[in-house]
């Protein structure tokens, strides 16, 4: 059997991995693994959910590792581009998690909060960049970020960042670094400008090939109830006091969500933990050992912080928010059905979230069962800023893929200021080192 031992991996990343609970490489992971060891530009065909992020993240950091260098300042040796935030946000959290105890420094670039925390971060010197590509190609204009000693480039989700209109700015940005770097380029479709720009970026790569996981367990019980946003507290606590639910898993998509729903909870007399990423090591430890045992408090859990939860005979999967990405919601409901149990999981859909619902139906192929009759009306587009799931299709704007409307900003999804990100790390801690140390100002410690 494949381990991560034997795929060349060193102590720092084992032992991260360890804590990240892993004990067998994902397929994707076995594959690609020796070869982007080996210095080898990587295709890879493969869609969230497959460990795709390890696969590139852990041979970056060992690569880096092995030549070890003090990061200059503004200047990167790992740039990676992501189309969205959120992406962005959860492979500069993957890379904190894989890199804890090896000591290299991390900064997340996107659009839409302030670009002073990002820039500060920058002129310390960090050895990974995760960007937006608006973002990054700001702050190389303003001298603030220099990319032209990249080694190491990832581009992750290169077919959405097409759908985005991103491809010029990719195109600009690829132009500036060295061509004698080693690339990785991930994609989770494979339409013709996709295999363009591949092949006009890698050379002689490695093609990895993974099926998508998104067919949830076919143990799982779906269904959905609309409602406004505002009743969604109390819908939840008349199912947890009505419907006989053992150990319940209730996703809130930010840290602030899972408090307030965890305080309410407590108020009407229902025993819950909640967990996240501000949540410390031991308090997360003591809530993941309180819902494992016999008379489990309801968990609630933001994404991010649920990745890693691997506890059988959950039976219910309660999605008080709607994700962004669909493959999420296949994530979720994956935590309940599994070792050959059955299990359900219940959505809870206010209007602005029923393009997402429209997104994750599109993925699985199937309409979720419905517990009320949903609100007539047009179904909303996806709102720029907050939402991140595709439209569904046939509901896209009739723009050319990868064009803009006129007088459309040059990157749409990166401009809205007031919008912020969920589950990640707020503008002023940027940057974080991936290895423990003490807290510093602008520096999270893992
Ligand atoms: P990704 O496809 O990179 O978004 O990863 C999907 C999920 O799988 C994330 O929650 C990862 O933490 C988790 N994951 C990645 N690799 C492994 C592994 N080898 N064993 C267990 N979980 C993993």
């Amino acid at each position: 059997m494949t381990t991560f031992e034997s795929l060349g991996l060193s102590a720092p990343l084992l032992r991260a991995l360890a804590n990240e609970g892993y004990t067998v490489p994902t397929p994707i992971q076995a594959k690609a693994i020796p070869h982007v060891l080996a210095g080898r530009d990587l295709f890879g065909c493969a869609q969230t959910g497959t460990g795709k992020t390890a696969a590139f993240a852990l041979p970056l950091i060992e690569r880096m590792l092995a030549d070890r260098r003090q990061p200059a300042p503004r200047r990167c040796r790992t740039l990676v581009l992501a189309p969205t935030r959120e992406l962005a946000g959860q492979i500069h959290d993957s890379f904190r998690a894989y890199g804890r105890h090896a000591g290299l420094k991390a900064a997340v670039i996107y659009g839409g909060v302030s670009q002073r925390p990002q820039a500060a971060a920058l002129m310390r010197g960090v050895d990974v960049v995760i960007a937006t590509p608006g973002r990054l190609l700001d702050l190389v204009g303003q001298r603030l970020v220099d990319i032209r000693a990249v080694e190491f480039l990832v581009l992750d989700e290169a077919d959405r960042m097409l759908d985005m209109g991103f491809i010029h700015d990719m195109k600009r940005i690829v132009a500036m670094l060295p061509a004698d770097r080693q690339t990785l380029f991930f994609s989770a479709t494979l339409p013709a400008e996709v295999r363009q720009l591949a092949d006009s970026m890698l050379r002689d790569p490695l093609e990895v090939k993974t099926t998508p996981q998104s067919t949830p367990a076919e143990t799982v019980s779906q269904s959905v109830f609309f409602l406004p946003k505002s009743e969604k507290r109390a819908k939840l606590v008349q199912l947890l006091r009505e419907e006989a639910m053992g150990r319940v898993i209730v996703f809130t998509r930010t840290k602030h969500g899972a408090d307030k729903l965890h305080r309410d909870l407590d108020k009407a007399g229902i025993a819950s933990a909640a967990i996240h990423g501000n949540k410390s090591q031991n308090q997360r430890e003591r809530a993941l050992a309180a819902f494992k045992s016999p008379r489990p408090p309801v968990l609630i859990a933001t994404d991010i912080a649920a990745r890693g939860i691997d506890v059988d005979h959950v039976s219910h999967v309660v999605n008080f928010e709607l994700p962004h990405e669909p493959e999420t919601y296949v994530h979720r409901i994956g935590r309940t059905g599994r070792a050959g149990q059955t299990g359900s999981a219940v959505s809870f859909c206010d209007p602005e979230e029923r393009s997402r619902l429209v997104a994750i139906e599109r993925l699985l192929r199937m309409s979720i069962p419905q517990r009320n009759a949903p609100p007539t009306g047009p179904i909303p587009e996806p709102q720029p800023a907050g939402n991140r799931s595709r439209p569904p299709r046939g509901r896209r704007s009739g723009r050319p893929q990868g064009g803009r409307r006129q007088g459309e900003s040059r990157h749409p999804r990166e401009s809205h200021r007031s919008a912020k990100p969920a589950a990640r790390p707020a503008a002023g801690t940027a940057t974080a080192t991936l290895a423990r140390k003490p807290k510093k100002k602008h520096r999270r410690a893992l």
